[in-house]
């Protein structure tokens, strides 16, 4: 068994470590969500998966508002600080079945198997609410507050990853324009305010 065990030490400590590195490459490190590249891996199945079932899906883009003036307010470790809060948020909020990514700077995309754009829209203000009430604490002990804006988007039927993407990165600017700290929901013929 000594033997034996000393034979299969090494291969299964492979397995571990190859998983560990794969583990790795797919979660941003600051914010621990999935990365663009793992995103974009888990969301093309899954978008393929829920139209051949003829299963809502809806992807939620959110930004986060004026986050260069908490960089230059605060100072960058101050907008990292964020950056991790609202990773460790959305992971809390949200389902196991949800994707969660960071999509750029200071952009997340989340994936919401099953949910029609009103559900949808209903899961991004819980958000928005709870990004509005977080307070960081900054090194030097000050409070950080932040907000967001959230676009929303129901995938049409036949539509592609790229263009749910754009309409809700759509909706998300109509949220900017608005006034920021709001969620907007793109509708397939009009984009209107949840919030
Ligand atoms: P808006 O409300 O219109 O979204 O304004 P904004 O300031 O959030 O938008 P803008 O795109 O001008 O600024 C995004 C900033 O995010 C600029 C960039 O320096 C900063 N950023 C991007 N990645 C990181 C990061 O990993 N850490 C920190 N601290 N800042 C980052
Ligand atoms: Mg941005
Ligand atoms: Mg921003």
């Amino acid at each position: 068994v000594e033997i034996l065990g000393g034979e299969l030490a090494s291969p299964l400590r492979i397995v571990s470590l190859v998983e560990e590195s794969q583990r790795l490459a797919a979660v941003d490190p600051l914010t621990g969500v999935r990365n663009r590249r793992s995103l974009l891996e888990a969301l093309g199945p899954e978008l393929a998966r829920t139209s051949r079932q003829g299963a809502a899906m809806s992807l939620l883009l959110l930004d986060v508002d004026h986050f260069k003036a908490i960089n230059d307010r605060h100072g960058h470790a101050a907008g990292d600080v964020v950056l991790a809060g609202l990773g460790e948020l959305l992971r809390r909020e949200l389902r196991g079945v949800d994707l969660i990514g960071r999509w750029g700077g200071e952009e997340f995309v989340v994936a919401l198997p099953e949910l029609t754009l009103d559900d949808a829209a209903r899961v991004a203000e819980r958000l928005r609410q709870h990004i509005a009430a977080l307070s960081l604490d900054d090194a030097p002990g000050e409070r950080l507050g932040v907000t967001a804006s959230i676009g929303v988007a129901e995938q049409l039927p036949g539509e592609d990853l790229q263009a749910l993407i754009d309409r809700a990165d759509r909706a998300m600017y109509t949220a900017k324009s608005q006034g920021r700290d709001r969620v907007v929901a793109s509708s397939p013929s009009a984009l209107h305010a949840v919030a």
